[in-house]
């Protein structure tokens, strides 16, 4: 069976055709029975007891975590997903509150930074968004900030970002640097960034179960207070076990094959859309990540067209308004993000139902 093959003969089957990975993955069977087998635990021997006895395959999550980010010492927290993961760290910082991120860094990430009071100061890019490695370089050892917070791949394009070259300025200059890898954990290779501190989501292209996610920290960069109350907060069990599974999973299916795949869907995609009704692909055909963006023709909005995908053909895409990325977007967009078991029938289906409903 190839990989593609085995990825879904391990899920339900979709009702039409999911290509919303960015969004939200389809979780296995395994991962669905994992989390409804803790409740189940829970019930039976008592939920403090339940957690105990769950302590391995949580323990063997974490290791994922670790290994999937070389992180090898990190401590690795659970949480409710990569926003609350921001929120702790920009809680607990004990600098200058002064970051410095990607212009089209995620729009409810700036709304915590602000909420946090930090002041935000944006890294140089090209034309595409995409860091020009040489002059932030440049421009951080001027005047290196407090902290640098880097998204590794967007939610509103495709670009991979450059995280090792960032992360590497940053460590010469002392700089502590945090990863958002919401869209890049269990997509881009992402061990060896040498990150102070790194998060990501669970139901993203891990397909974990919603509502949680995990954050790995270089030891002592949480203050002691923040660490006691993270090993007290209350927090669903069951829903980390099924992400240590879907850890799991992902780790015997091959993160390098994984990768790769997802390479070649995101190829496959961009592909069979180019130009479909009017609508421009954003990213380069080769671009290393699964995501594709599509501009839409003069006078078509992306929303509706989402919605009619739903509606009449049951394909679920993402609208992506100008929210996703304020300082970046200028206009709004349709992001189609299959994961490893999309066909090639199901991407000219895509195409034919796009062509469909654009008017
Ligand atoms: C989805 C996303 C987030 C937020 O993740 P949650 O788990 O919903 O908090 C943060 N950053 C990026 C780049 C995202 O795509």
């Amino acid at each position: 069976m190839t990989l593609a093959d085995q990825w879904r003969a391990a899920r339900p089957p979709a009702a039409g055709i999911h290509v919303d990975s960015a969004a939200c993955s389809r979780q296995s069977f395994a991962v669905i029975d994992a989390s409804a087998a803790h409740a189940r635990h829970e019930a039976e021997i008592g939920g403090y007891q339940a957690a105990q006895a769950a302590g391995p395959a949580l323990d063997a999550g974490r290791a994922a975590v670790r290994a999937l980010t070389g992180m090898t010492d990190a401590d690795v927290y659970f949480t409710t997903g990569s926003n609350h993961a921001l929120d702790i760290l920009l809680d607990d910082w004990r600098g200058a509150r002064r970051l410095a991120c990607l212009p089209g860094e995620f729009g409810p990430n700036l709304a915590i930074m602000a909420r946090r009071g930090f002041e935000v100061q944006t890294l140089p890019v090209d034309g595409v968004g995409r860091l020009d490695a040489d002059e932030a370089g440049r421009e951080l050892s001027a005047d290196p900030p407090p902290l640098v917070h880097f998204t590794i791949l967007g939610s509103h394009t495709g670009t991979v970002q450059p995280a090792r070259e960032v992360a590497a300025v940053c460590r010469d200059l002392g700089v502590p640097v945090v990863i958002d890898a919401a869209q890049g954990f269990g997509h881009l290779d992402c061990a060896g960034i040498g990150a102070d501190a790194f998060y990501s989501s669970s139901r993203k292209w891990v397909a974990g179960p919603r509502g949680v996610g995990v954050l790995a920290t270089r030891p002592g960069l949480l203050s002691e207070p923040t660490v006691l109350w993270l090993g007290h907060a209350e927090t669903n069990v069951g829903l980390h076990v099924g992400l240590s599974l879907s850890l799991g999973e992902y780790v015997a299916a091959g993160p390098a094959e994984m990768q790769a795949r997802l390479r070649e869907v995101g190829a496959a995609t961009r592909t069979a859309l180019a130009g479909v009704a009017g609508w421009a692909v954003v990213e380069p055909v080769d671009e290393p990540s699964a995501i594709t963006t599509l501009r839409p023709p003069p006078g078509v909005d992306p929303a509706t067209v989402r919605a009619r995908l739903i509606a009449e053909h049951s394909i679920v895409t993402t609208y992506l308004g100008l929210e996703r990325a304020p300082r970046e977007m200028t206009e709004p967009a349709l992001r189609v993000s299959p994961h490893v078991d999309v066909t090639d029938a199901e991407l000219a289906a895509v195409a034919g139902a796009l062509r469909a409903v654009t008017p």
